[in-house]
């Protein structure tokens, strides 16, 4: 499987140094807060069982499976809730967990349908973010890899949902998946 991606964008080694680094500046911030880990499924699943695991404080896991509406081909900025949390998060300090934030339409999404269960405070940490695919201004608190424009595959991410498993991410080729 590796094959079809060639070299990774973000090596296993460098996902693991920006993680702990990541762990660091969450444990210093949230000390002595109700910490919700909210992970934002499928794409966040690897980055968020990582950064659990350094985040240095007693946190309350939970997640949510959503599905961003595509409207011809691109992020509409809808999502459906697939799962919903199974925790309360009102007055409660929630972190949502993403994999990308590509225009932003689905973080923007997310911020206010969170915003509406008043939870005491709410931020976002993605692993990626592509700032050239902008197409609103989102305040993203926390940053794995800034990456430029490409179609990134592995490490929870997926073409087609497959490749999640990848160890590393990579760029995606188009030739290499449709004759592998
Ligand atoms: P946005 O709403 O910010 O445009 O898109 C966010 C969602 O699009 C991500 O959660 C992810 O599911 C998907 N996405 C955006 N860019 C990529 C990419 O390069 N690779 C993969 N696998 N998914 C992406």
């Amino acid at each position: 499987m590796t094959q079809l991606f060639g070299k990774p964008l973000v090596t296993q080694e460098a996902m693991r140094t920006r993680i702990k680094e990541l762990g660091r500046d969450i444990t210093l911030h949230y000390e002595h807060k109700d910490l919700v880990l909210v992970g934002i499924l499928k794409g966040a699943f690897m980055f968020y069982a990582d950064l659990a695991r350094a985040i240095r404080l007693p946190i309350t896991v939970d997640f949510m499976i959503v599905k961003s509406q595509q409207y011809q081909g691109k992020t509409s900025g809808k999502v459906k809730v697939l799962t919903d949390l199974t925790e309360e998060i009102k007055g409660r300090d929630v972190l949502l967990v993403e994999d990308i934030i590509d225009s932003g339409l689905t973080v923007q999404y997310l911020t206010k349908l969170f915003a509406k269960r008043k939870p005491k405070s709410l931020q976002i940490c993605a692993l990626l973010s592509k700032p050239a695919r902008r197409q609103i201004d989102v305040n993203v608190h926390y940053v794995g890899f800034e990456i430029p424009n490409h179609y990134v595959v592995g490490y929870g991410l997926d073409h087609q949902q497959q490749y999640r498993n990848l160890p590393y991410l990579a760029v995606l080729d188009p030739k290499s998946v449709e004759s592998p």
